[in-house]
């Protein structure tokens, strides 16, 4: 999925502006579009749905994750959440525990921020205009475009990576990045969807701003659009001709991290340690300790795992201590810097673990490959959001 921008907030009264502006004719344009995607849509959990939490929970799990991972994540999480107020109760390390696997923690973050924030100020209820929306903490201008149009129907036009892209070569538009060419691309959706408010049979601007993502997503695509497939094939400058910028390219780097295993009782732990709470990246997750390169450098991995992070690629090696008297890969974890607990395997999945952590802790069968445990069948009836869930039990090093 691309990443998503800017949306273009939009009142009744530039209606006519936009139409001045308008390259396309968005009535022909508009049929096109809903009559391919009415027939082509994929089905997706939040699709169709009526409750606006679920919808920004989607729209905010959308952005910069494929959506196959999103499906994964989505139910688990709304199980565990499935209230704004029970968001807003939770732990911060239970949220995150729950985003595990998405990337990104800074959504999940905001996300819990802006659930405290409506229930303490605004009675619980998510504002159901994009004006209002955009007020909320983490809520950018996409996010609040997306939620009032697909969850109010509210005739303001998104504009996410996917739009953007579709937009340019449908106009035969230079893909310029300048603050210009993106007021010229808002103005171009803004003359395209339509304005009726949801009737409660139809959903015109959230079904238009669906279809134009759905277009990009997955007819238009970024390296090899499938033209012949394209409902507005014949109202397209490029068809397929459209010259792209270079994205920045894939650096890659080389990683080492420690999987330390013991027996407690019956239980089995696992050596974890917990990333700073002022590092940039990830604070506050566990992951499984890092080693320095030259500290492994004759050993064998016991198992080696590629890790994409933006334009990152880790490659990852996984080593464990050679018997219980090979103490020279735990003396090898930078000392100063380690907060390090040993945490029982069956109480993984509440914990916040960084996606690599858990990438490997699955691979190597520590951890079972399920998101997320699930006591309760997805309900539209708000779970008592006050029951506590068991901590991960921790033992501090
Ligand atoms: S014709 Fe091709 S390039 Fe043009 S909008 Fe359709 S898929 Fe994209």
């Amino acid at each position: 999925m691309q990443a998503r921008q800017r949306s273009y907030s939009h009142s009744e009264s530039d209606t006519a502006d936009d139409a001045i502006y308008a390259e396309l004719d968005p009535a022909v344009f508009r049929k096109r579009l809903m009559s391919w995607y009415r027939q082509h849509a994929r089905e997706l959990p939040w699709r169709g749905i009526t409750d606006p939490y679920r919808t920004w929970v989607s729209e905010v799990m959308l952005q910069q994750t494929r959506v196959a991972a999103v499906v994964e994540h989505y139910h688990a999480f709304l199980r565990r959440f499935p209230t704004i107020l029970a968001l807003a109760l939770a732990t911060e390390d239970d949220v995150l525990a729950a985003w595990s696997g998405l990337g990104y923690y800074r959504r999940a973050r905001m996300l819990h921020k802006a659930a405290k924030f409506i229930t303490e100020e605004r009675g619980g209820v998510l504002p159901s205009t994009a004006a209002e929306l955009r007020t909320l903490p983490g809520i950018g201008e996409y996010t609040c475009a997306a939620i009032a149009s697909i969850a109010f129907g509210e005739g303001v036009p998104v504009l996410d990576g996917n739009v953007e892209r579709v937009l340019l070569r449908l106009l035969g538009r230079p893909e310029e990045g300048t603050m210009i060419s993106r007021t010229f691309l808002q103005r171009q959706a803004a003359a395209l969807v339509p304005r009726r408010r949801v009737d409660h049979k139809s959903n015109a601007a959230g079904d238009h701003n669906q279809a134009m993502m759905e277009l990009g997503a997955t007819i238009c695509l970024p390296r090899a659009p499938l033209c012949l497939n394209c409902p507005v094939f014949s109202m397209c400058k490029t068809r397929g001709e459209h010259v792209t910028l270079l994205r920045a390219t894939q650096r890659s780097r080389p990683a080492a991290h420690l999987l330390s295993l013991r027996k407690r009782g019956t239980a089995t732990q696992v050596l974890l340690e917990r990333r700073a709470d002022d590092v940039a990246l990830m604070p506050g997750m566990y992951e499984l300790p890092p080693l320095p390169l030259d500290a492994v450098e004759n050993r064998e991995p016991m198992l080696r795992v590629r890790h994409s992070i933006t334009n990152t690629n880790y490659y990852v090696q996984v080593f464990a201590p050679r018997g219980s008297t090979d103490r020279a890969l735990r003396r090898a974890i930078p000392a100063a810097k380690a907060d390090l607990h040993w945490v029982r395997t069956n109480r993984l999945h509440s914990l916040p673990l960084t996606g690599l952590a858990r990438k490997i802790l699955q691979r190597l069968d520590v951890m079972e490959t399920r998101p997320v445990t699930l006591p309760e069948p997805l309900s539209d009836t708000p779970a008592a959001p006050t029951r506590k869930k068991p901590r991960a039990s921790a033992v501090k090093v």
